[in-house]
């Protein structure tokens, strides 16, 4: 390894994680979100792999990631969703790239049929699909219960004039507590129904995330839209990703700048630091892996960290791997989200885009 610090992106763990995961939620289909640079792994070869193992719903979050994703390849066989707009949207282009639209509010919906106006006279115009959004509880976007016949109505209305296709029906739930969540899904299928009969075609429904999509059937659906496990991170606390069947897809590895004694220990210095993402929050709780050992790490400093290895010290340029699969002995991401109090996909997101992703496998 040449880089002083680099995330090692497994394809293969990626698609062995998707593989997995569908068979699980299967009948339902999984819908792999990438938002957030696929939590840090890389949203282009992310989805690129998932396209490959048969994915058929990439989740975006915006329009920028969506038309990224169609430029790099991603085919018209894969619906690609984006949900959420900054004011003033430039909806044609999304039309253009064949993306489909999460559609929370009448405003949004007109902003849409506008763009599909001006579109419609083009060669190849396609009438962009609809996933209209309801709010079921969370309150983060998505139409009220008393604004979602509006909402359905200005799509069905939109629909009649050849501008777009109602396709699908979806929300977001908490995932923190079952009755909250069985709460999130009555209001849903009632939302639903009510779609349906106001003239809208209903062919998907989805719902849920990881946590639920993994645990629960009944909320399962048409579809579930994964993140987290996708990348082998377990949602759930104390659970490792072998015992889900997943394997951490991100190895952060880094090496050996130098070795120092300090009174009776030895500290050696490893070429990663908070500048690269490393949460200052591990110092003192989570380790490093020198040689198939843990070793504690002491400090986390801008450009290097600083770790306990008396007893047993490392060469200048040795391998320091900081989280992974396990398999050099290393802790996982989960496990360092743990020791510090995070999420082991904040800690991916976080890690540094000047950090050099190097993709391995992917067939
Ligand atoms: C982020 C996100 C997901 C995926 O969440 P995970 O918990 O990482 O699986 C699913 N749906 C929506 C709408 C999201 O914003």
């Amino acid at each position: 390894m040449s880089a002083l610090v680099e995330a090692v992106v497994d394809l293969d763990a990626l698609g062995h994680n998707i593989d997995a995961l569908r068979a699980r939620v299967a009948p339902a289909e999984l819908m792999v979100v990438v938002k957030a640079d696929a939590y840090g792994h890389g949203r282009l070869p992310v989805a690129l792999q998932a396209a490959r193992r048969g994915i058929r719903w990439i989740g975006a979050l915006d329009l920028d990631t969506a038309l990224t994703l169609r430029a790099g390849g991603v085919g018209p066989d894969t619906g690609v969703l984006a949900w959420l707009y900054p004011p003033g949207e430039d909806f044609e282009r999304a039309i253009t790239a064949r993306v489909d639209l999460g559609v929370s509010s009448v405003s949004e919906m007109d902003a849409i049929a506008r763009a599909a106006a001006e579109a419609r006279d083009r060669p190849g115009f396609v009438a962009p699909r609809l996933h209209l959004k309801l709010d079921t509880g969370l309150h983060r976007n998505g139409a009220t219960a008393d604004d979602w016949p509006a909402l359905v109505a200005a799509a069905v209305a939109a629909e009649r004039r050849g501008l777009v296709r109602t396709h699908a029906v979806w929300t977001h739930i908490a995932e923190a507590s079952e009755e909250e969540d069985t709460l999130s899904l009555e209001r849903f299928l009632a939302g639903v129904a009510a779609a349906r009969a106001l003239g809208a075609t209903v062919a998907v429904r989805h719902l849920a995330a990881s946590s639920a999509g993994f645990r629960r059937e009944d909320v399962r659906l048409d579809l579930v839209r994964m993140g987290g496990h996708c990348w082998g991170i377990p949602s759930f606390d104390g659970v490792t990703p072998a015992q889900m069947g997943l394997v951490p897809v991100m190895t952060l590895r880094a090496q050996v700048l130098g070795v120092r004694r300090d009174r009776d220990r030895a500290l050696a210095f490893v070429s990663a630091g908070y500048g690269d993402g490393v949460p200052r929050s591990v110092a003192g709780k989570a380790s490093v892996a020198l040689g198939g050992t843990q070793h504690p790490i002491v400090a986390v400093e801008r450009d290097h960290l600083v770790v306990d290895v008396t007893g047993r010290e490392p060469e200048v340029g040795e391998a320091a791997v900081l989280f992974g699969t396990g398999a050099e002995g290393e802790q996982t991401v989960r496990e360092w989200g743990d020791l510090s109090g995070t999420l082991g996909d904040e800690i991916t997101t976080r890690i540094a885009s000047r950090v050099p992703r190097r993709y391995i496998g992917g067939s």
